[in-house]
């Protein structure tokens, strides 16, 4: 069963494919966001400890979103036999400390999947996001500021990952069919999907949907998911 990380810029769509990975494995997705945004909602206390942080688009403290996440984490595990986490780990203390904690509990990741598009796609996808949804980080200056926290803080967990193995890094500024094509295969050739014979593709779709593929599969498949994390 996978146990996927979605490692990516706000607005490259980790939302978006971290459904669509739950809907082909089962595997319950968990999103940080959701997660938080609910908690402010509630008004509950960690709500209000975190309102602050999301609305500027900072991080919240790492060991305030570890107290909500580890047990999301693992109650989904029991319940579903993996994970799809949206939205964490985030920063690389978050990601040393999921990786020791999965170890612990038998919970290791066994894919981190790292989804790209250019800054100023990024940009103008979560302004369109903001006038369907009205996500109050949506604004141009957090917008902005929410990347820049990515360059800094999220950027280097993808070589952390890619030296691990287990790192896919799939551009997504291109049709979503195409993104989950490579997606699917990818999870597949690892062994942590079903191996389709019959892949259902859209009426609309390229009958050859690999050409202009930027994927880096980074390591041989023969590195062994078991060890990681
Ligand atoms: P996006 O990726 O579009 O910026 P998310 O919905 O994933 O949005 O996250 C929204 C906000 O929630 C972040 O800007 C941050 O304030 C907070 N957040 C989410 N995940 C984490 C995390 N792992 N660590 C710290 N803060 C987080």
């Amino acid at each position: 069963m996978v146990r996927v990380i979605m490692l990516s810029p706000p607005g490259a769509g980790k939302g978006t494919h971290g459904k669509w990975l739950t809907s082909q494995t089962g595997a319950a997705h968990i999103s940080a966001g959701d997660i938080l945004r609910a908690e402010v909602a509630r008004g509950s206390d960690v709500g209000r400890e975190v309102a602050a942080y999301t609305a500027r688009g900072d991080l919240v403290p790492d060991d305030l979103i570890f107290r909500i996440l580890a047990p999301a984490v693992v109650a989904a595990a029991r319940d579903t036999g993996g994970y799809v986490l949206d939205g964490f780990p985030r920063t690389m203390p978050q990601a040393l400390r999921a990786a020791e904690f999965g170890h612990d509990v038998g919970l290791a990741s066994n894919a981190v999947i790292y989804l790209t598009a250019p800054e100023e796609e990024l940009v103008s996808r979560l302004l369109d996001r903001a006038e369907r949804d009205g996500r109050d980080d949506d604004s141009l200056a957090v917008i902005r500021h929410r990347l820049a926290v990515f360059a800094k803080e999220t950027a280097p967990l993808v070589d952390y990952y890619r030296s691990r193995g287990i790192l896919l890094e799939l551009s997504t500024d291109r049709p979503e069919e195409e993104v989950q094509a490579d997606l699917r295969d990818w999870l597949e050739s690892r062994g942590l999907l079903p191996v389709t014979t019959n892949h259902v593709a859209p009426a609309d779709a390229e009958p050859n949907h690999a050409a202009g593929v930027a994927t880096t599969s980074t390591l041989p498949r023969d590195d062994q998911p078991a060890n990681l994390a």
